[in-house]
């Protein structure tokens, strides 16, 4: 029986009884913990490569870092990448836009200063796509971050001609080619997950609401998340803990109290519970440490556009997640179909407004024509030549299809209905997991306390990131919406608000592949456990 009759029929059938069991693959210990990157090595890695990865658009010397001792925390000496999205002091925070060239925020995001309070060290800004609008990281006003890997028959010469994806594609290039240990990225419709997926590393998105996002500059911000790339999930753990805490300055952040509900709802399973009694480091002994675990294979994300090698990997991540104890069923959201231009329609909507304030006045730059007599100059002109100098043809394209579907005309058309869309998407995500949503069901907690036995439904998802391995930079589209296809798997979990995670799953000819995970709202950490189990 294989994954794709798995796909197709209707019922559940158990997958594990039909696999041959396969050996129990060693998990590749890339772990930094046997070689820590220090920040002077990640400062030597950065000079020596970044000239052709491009993958910071600013860095400290290693002068400049040695003037501070890190503090004492349990990221002490890690060096870290900031996504140029992410507001800091001592470094401009352009978001790879010529409108807010040479901007320096005066306050810091609330996920840099946890990092700095925890021993981190920031050792730079790093690429992105323009206010994090793309996939390829081709939208950049710094050009290009290029990926470290190269398929097989091209290494040896000095061509790097492969996107590192988007629009986290400084962070994803700069974590993979070893410039720094972790990176800060933002997902507001897979710019982690797909640069995750692209350069071999792992791309975590946690729930929306779990790290704050004061300092992040808006993008689309109902889907705007803080995500953290790293090359183990263990690297993702320990970043995460140190930055996901409640935060006043952003109202969206959760407060105390649903972190609470979360955590008590997540603690009334006591089949997940048995994982916790296993330690990380214990699992490669123990036989099948995710005994008890269902994982769910949604059956709509078995689509046209996946690739021979995509869909290869995700049967072998299925064969090793029910070789690891799992049991692995077919499951069906049937408005998964509609993500993709549903995410399209809020994601610009959003941009379009939250872009407005880019005007010339309030921030960055303004158009040089008449730049000292603005009282007596037509304020709409110089806003619209500030706009059309400031952005590039991308955002400037999002920003009109998005003015567009909010306007009075169409907006019953278009964002009505896509809102509609959304909330059955997060319904059908609802229907699949055996645990309750933390924020949809008052008494769900109550309900919770009540399990005795297990409940129907999934712990988790698993299908792939991408439909494929990465795209040449300069790859043409058929058109634009052809280029919007790379997202097909990553839109959904933002669009439900749940965390999603990419780990790497094997290389197409040289070139990385990457699994995705996702959980129920808030089911951030059994998410994160399952995926150390599945990481290579
Ligand atoms: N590629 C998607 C977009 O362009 C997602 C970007 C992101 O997550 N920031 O909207």
């Amino acid at each position: 029986m294989s994954l794709l009759f798995l796909l197709r029929s209707s019922q559940r059938i158990p997958f594990k009884s039909a696999l041959p069991q396969i050996k129990l693959l060693r998990r590749q210990q890339l772990s930094s913990h046997s070689t820590p990157l220090t920040s002077c090595q990640a400062i030597d890695s950065i000079e020596q490569s970044n000239s052709t990865l491009n993958a910071f658009v600013s860095y400290r010397t290693k002068d400049d870092i040695a003037k501070s001792e890190p503090q004492n925390g349990p990221l002490k000496g890690w060096p870290v990448g900031i996504k140029a999205n992410i507001a800091m002091t001592t470094a401009s925070t352009t978001c790879a836009s010529k409108v807010l060239e040479g901007y320096t925020s005066p306050f810091k995001a609330t996920a840099v200063e946890a990092l700095e309070k925890a021993g981190a060290v920031i050792v730079g800004k790093t690429n992105m796509d323009e206010f994090g609008m793309g996939s390829k990281n081709l939208y950049s006003k710094y050009g290009p971050a290029r990926n470290p890997f190269r398929p097989d028959d091209t290494v040896g010469t000095e061509i790097y001609d492969y996107s590192p994806g988007g629009s986290s594609g400084g962070s994803g290039a700069a974590v993979a080619a070893g410039m720094c240990r972790v990176a800060l990225g933002s997902d507001t419709g897979g710019s982690v997950r797909l640069p995750g997926a692209w350069c071999g590393i792992v791309g975590y998105k946690p729930t929306y609401g779990r790290i704050s996002r004061y300092g992040l500059v808006p993008y689309g911000s109902s889907l705007d998340t803080v995500g953290i790339m790293a090359r183990t999930v263990e690297d993702v753990l320990s970043t995460f803990k140190a930055i996901c805490i409640p935060d006043h300055r952003d109202m969206t952040c959760m407060s105390e109290s649903l972190r609470k509900r979360i955590n008590d709802m997540a603690k009334s399973r006591p089949w997940v519970n048995k994982l916790y009694e296993v330690s990380p480091g214990e699992s490669l002994e123990i036989k099948q440490p995710l005994k008890g675990m269902r994982i769910g294979i949604p059956r709509e994300c078995w689509v046209e556009e996946l690739s021979e090698p995509a869909l290869e990997s995700w049967k072998a991540g299925a064969r090793r997640l029910a070789d690891l104890g799992c049991e692995i069923v077919a499951v069906s959201l049937p408005h998964l179909p509609y993500s993709l231009p549903t995410y399209y329609t809020i994601a610009l909507a959003e941009a379009s407004s939250n872009l407005a304030r880019y005007d010339g006045i309030r921030y960055g730059r303004r158009s040089s024509e008449k730049p000292d007599d603005l009282h007596n100059c037509n304020a709409s002109n110089k806003y619209a030549n500030t706009r059309s100098e400031g952005f590039g043809v991308e955002v400037q394209r999002r920003i009109l299809l998005g003015t567009y579907v909010l306007s009075a005309q169409t907006c019953e058309q278009y964002y009505i209905p896509s809102q509609k869309i959304r909330r059955l998407i997060q319904q059908d995500f609802d229907s699949v997991f055996a645990l309750p949503n933390a924020l949809h069901a008052e008494s769900a907690l109550a309900k919770s306390r009540l399990l005795t036995s297990r409940p129907a439904g999934v712990d988790a998802l698993l299908f792939p990131t991408s439909t494929n391995t990465a795209r040449l930079l300069e790859s043409k589209e058929k058109n634009q919406a052809a280029g919007y296809v790379n997202d097909v798997m990553t839109v959904p979990a933002n669009l439900a608000g749940i965390p999603a995670i990419s780990v790497p799953a094997g290389k197409k000819n040289g070139m990385p592949l990457g699994l995705q995970l996702s959980a129920q709202y808030g089911d951030d950490e059994l998410l994160l456990r399952i995926a150390s189990h599945l990481q290579q």
